[in-house]
């Protein structure tokens, strides 16, 4: 479960720190790259730029491009699903003052329904959000 949402999320950081044995081995400081994923190879320890270029290779055996339509670029999806999400908040939020004045209700059930719509809104939007990050993330390859 754990393993599955470590490569879910898409994420590899890269962790290079001097390889002792070697370093001693080779006089000199030696590098390996490890990555957050836990899933890296191993390589040959080298100088910190190797070990790191190490590291950029595995991500993106690992990373395959994103889904969403190759003409949109990524910052463009980004603000067409912010003003989505944007959308959805505010069609809850108004749905809601239409549900309070359709059925005149007044005091504290008028505020639960307004309050009720807005959170609903941005579950929606959050929601909204998730469903469409494989569009904009790069996927699992
Ligand atoms: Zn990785």
């Amino acid at each position: 479960m754990l393993e599955r949402f470590k490569i879910d999320d898409g994420r590899h950081f890269p962790a290079v720190r001097i390889d002792e044995d070697a370093s001693t081995a080779a006089g000199a400081a030696r590098w390996r790259a490890a990555c957050s994923c836990g899933r890296m190879p191993a390589h040959p320890a080298g100088t910190r730029a190797q070990a790191l270029a190490a590291h950029v290779d595995h991500a993106r055996t690992r990373l395959g491009p994103t889904r969403g339509p190759a003409w949109l670029p990524v910052g463009v999806r980004i603000v067409v699903l912010l003003l989505l999400m944007l959308a959805v908040a505010l069609a809850c939020y108004f749905g809601g003052l239409a549900l309070v004045e359709g059925y005149d209700l007044t005091g504290a059930r008028a505020a639960s329904v307004r309050a009720g719509s807005v959170l609903g809104g941005f579950a929606s939007a959050f929601g909204l959000m998730v469903a469409a990050r494989h569009f904009i993330a790069p996927t699992q390859a």
